[in-house]
């Protein structure tokens, strides 16, 4: 999401850049829980840990809410264990898995929300752009397509494209963007509504079969969000 292109053209990324104080590390693991094209999420004490698995590649992600902005530590595997260190569930052996792995990603969530991703000459996508912190693989491959038909599309007049562009896109994004942005505000404690601490009080209860189906209306809204545009096909 840091992008020097945008600072050079747009300005400042203080303008641009909506932190939520989480730090999060994503590392891959065995497929403990024998997923297949599933997520499991478990919360306790303020923290979130998910494992998910599609096309024999299975990964865990851990995450905690920090006041800091900015991911800092030096020692971020010892940072993380210290943070999930009282949790129980399967965390203890996902702790260990992080220690042992040599391929952990550790970053901080943060969004990239712009009024308008074209300036003069030039036209952001992806992350650079709209970088959402979930769905931004799809948002950016979207993104590209639909610029690069519009460029073609008006011969090269990329004021016209870059307009149209953001037209086709705008309200797609920014619904992705509101999705992951509602998640986020579950793991720092900002949505406390009954049915949110109803959810996460069942998942510490019930056997995962029983999870799946509770997860199952976001993964429809989800599923709506990431269909939301239709795109033209080639002629
Ligand atoms: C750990 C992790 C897990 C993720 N999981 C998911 C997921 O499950 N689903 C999902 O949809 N998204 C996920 N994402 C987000 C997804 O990876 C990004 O949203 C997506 O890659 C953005 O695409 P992009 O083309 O905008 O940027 P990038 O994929 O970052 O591509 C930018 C490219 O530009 C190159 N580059 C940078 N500067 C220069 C330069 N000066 N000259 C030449 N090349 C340059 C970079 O090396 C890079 O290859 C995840 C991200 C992370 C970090």
């Amino acid at each position: 999401m840091e992008s020097t292109a945008r600072i050079l053209v747009f300005g400042e990324d203080s303008k641009f850049l909506r932190k939520y104080g989480i730090n999060f590390c994503v590392f891959p693991i065995s497929n403990i829980f024998e997923l297949d094209h599933a997520e499991i999420v478990y919360f306790d004490k303020g923290k979130f840990v998910a494992v998910y698995a599609a096309d024999h590649h299975s990964y865990a992600c851990l995450a905690y809410k920090t006041d800091e902005k900015k991911f800092f530590s030096t020692k971020p595997k010892a940072e993380f264990e210290m943070q999930f260190k009282d949790l129980g569930w399967e965390v203890p052996q996902l702790i260990s898995a992080m220690k042992n792995s040599n391929a952990c990603y550790f970053n901080s969530i943060a969004q990239v929300r712009m009024p308008k991703w074209s300036k003069r000459n030039v036209a952001l996508i992806g992350d650079a752009a709209h970088a959402a912190s979930g769905m931004g693989t799809s948002l950016a491959m979207v993104g590209a397509y639909v610029l690069a038909k519009e460029i073609e599309a008006t011969n090269g007049e990329y004021n016209i494209a870059f307009e149209r562009y953001e037209n086709s896109m705008r309200k797609f994004v920014e619904d992705a963007q509101d999705l992951a942005e509602s998640n986020h505000q579950l793991l720092s404690g900002k949505d406390s509504s009954i049915g949110t601490m109803f959810q996460i009080y069942m998942m510490k209860i019930l056997p995962k079969k029983f999870i799946q189906v509770i997860t199952k209306r976001g993964r429809e809204r989800m599923r709506e969000v990431a269909n939301a545009l239709i795109l033209e096909s080639e002629t």
